[in-house]
């Protein structure tokens, strides 16, 4: 309706997570109805952060370094592995101010159905730094819905001889992502992690 240039920013808009047709919409027209400059600085914002964020080389977590500010902080416990699907449940978990362990970002969650098989995520690096670097215990720290289960089912069956492995304690809403508890009920569910 509006011409070709405007349908394509619609489009790419409507790609992001959470975006609907109508949202994408009206961020388009917002965009349209700002300054130049202004509109300039998103999109440098996003290109900027292409090109200088990368996942780190320990971790997997996000970074504009070799290595992420968690896994060089020599003050955190360096024997307990907080393993986690996204960048974002860090962000979270940090939050609680429960936890001083180091974290591992597998980078999504097992899910077989959507093509999501293990050699697709971070789990390989995880078992290696496991066996490398003398871990005491992994905590599993994934969403609470059914892929979230799964993911963590598996990593169990495969860590459990190896290493102590316990995970957050129940509390946190059921299908829910780990992003939107609350910062308390984290903290708890940390905590009262148990053997799994
Ligand atoms: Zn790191």
């Amino acid at each position: 309706m509006f011409g070709p240039t405007v349908d394509n920013l619609v489009a790419q808009l409507t790609r992001l997570p959470g975006i609907g047709t109508r949202t994408a919409q009206r961020l388009a027209f917002h965009l349209l109805s700002v300054s130049k400059e202004e509109a300039a600085a998103l999109a440098t914002a996003i290109v900027d952060a292409k090109e200088r964020v990368r996942f780190c080389r320990e971790c997997g977590n996000l970074t504009e370094e070799e290595v992420c500010g968690i896994c060089r902080d020599a003050r955190r416990d360096q024997h307990v592995i907080c393993v986690v699907e996204q960048p974002v449940d860090v962000v979270s978990l940090e939050r609680t101010a429960e936890y001083r362990g180091l974290y591992h970002v597998l980078g999504g969650s097992l899910s077989p159905l959507d093509g999501v098989e293990p050699e697709h995520l971070r789990i390989d690096e995880l078992f290696r730094r496991v066996e490398r670097n003398g871990i005491s215990e992994v905590v599993l720290a994934m969403n609470p819905n059914m892929t979230g289960e799964a993911t963590a089912a598996y990593l169990a069956d495969r860590l459990r001889n190896r290493v102590r492995v316990t995970r957050l304690a129940s509390g946190l809403p059921v299908g829910g992502d780990l992003e939107y508890a609350d910062e308390i009920t984290l903290g708890r569910a940390l905590s009262g992690r148990r053997e799994m």
